[in-house]
């Protein structure tokens, strides 16, 4: 496979809570999910490190096993967890989280696991519109809190207040049955990602993109998943990570597109797999 990636957080002051790594046969992408300022979560150590260290576990072992990937990343969450288990409240339900996504080639196949709402793109040979591959149960369960704070302005104090809010009132849905699976402190939330295995010869190449690169389709509706590929392969991730700040800049407010937040971290990676 050939790999390549960017990743840009948010903003210059602020730890990139995205994590990307790569090998030739393998990739990771995590998403690590907020806590806001203000906001409790048991833990000394902070989302990027959750991210960064699950994320560097889960690469590592990629390289070294052969085990599925979803045995791999409840591995992972273990061994992360036990890293910080004698020095935090690992069972706060704000502990950090990350969102996975995990490519994996061997031979003639490749395997994949999304676990939440980062997205991967699967180009395969012969169909116009790519394989999307994400899991949304978190944006449906947040559809019920998100009315306030979509009618702030995104930089307003209130607005801060409200995103506070909404991520408190879904931790009750976090990692429960009927409501949404992340990686946290719970190995079995593994068992809820979206799997599957591919011949490499069907698939052209594939895209892993966090939320705050894929809001440039699914959220700004400025690209369809086609037209952003295209964007990936001709010009690279960082041009793909460049169209979407150029919207959040457009839109500071939020007023046309109501976002958590108005800038996120982002991180595309692009692999060309035939
Ligand atoms: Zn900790």
């Amino acid at each position: 496979m050939r790999v390549t990636f960017a990743t840009e957080p948010a903003s210059p002051d602020r730890p990139n809570e995205d994590f990307i790594a790569a090998t030739p046969d393998a990739v990771v992408l995590l998403d690590g999910a907020g806590t806001p300022a203000g906001s409790e979560s048991g833990c000394s150590h902070g989302v990027a490190w959750y991210a960064r260290t699950l994320g560097s576990t889960l690469i590592a072992s990629l390289t070294q096993s052969a085990g599925t990937l979803t045995e791999i990343l409840a591995e992972g969450i273990k061994t992360t967890t036990s890293l910080h288990d004698f020095t935090c409240d690992v069972n706060h339900p704000g502990s950090p989280s990350a969102t996975v996504v995990m490519l994996r080639r061997t031979g003639e196949v490749l395997d994949f696991l999304v676990l939440a709402d980062s997205v991967l793109v699967l180009d395969v040979i012969g169909t116009e519109d790519p394989m999307v591959i994400t899991d949304d149960r978190e944006g449906q369960i947040g559809k019920r809190y998100r009315t306030a704070m979509d009618a702030l302005d995104s930089g307003a104090l209130d607005h801060t207040a409200a995103l506070r809010a909404y991520v408190e009132a879904m931790r009750a849905h976090r990692n429960r049955d009927g409501g949404f699976w992340i990686a946290s402190s719970n190995p079995l939330a593994a068992e809820q990602a979206l799997t599957g295995t591919l011949p490499t010869d069907q698939i052209r190449a594939a895209a892993l993109l966090s939320d705050g690169a894929s809001r440039l389709v699914d959220r700004f509706h400025l690209a369809t998943w086609r037209q952003a590929l295209d964007v990936l392969a001709q010009d690279g991730p960082a041009a793909l990570i460049r169209r979407v700040r150029d919207a959040e800049h457009s839109d500071p407010s939020g007023k046309r597109w109501p976002r958590g937040k108005s800038l996120d971290d982002a991180t595309a990676a692009y692999i060309r797999i035939t």
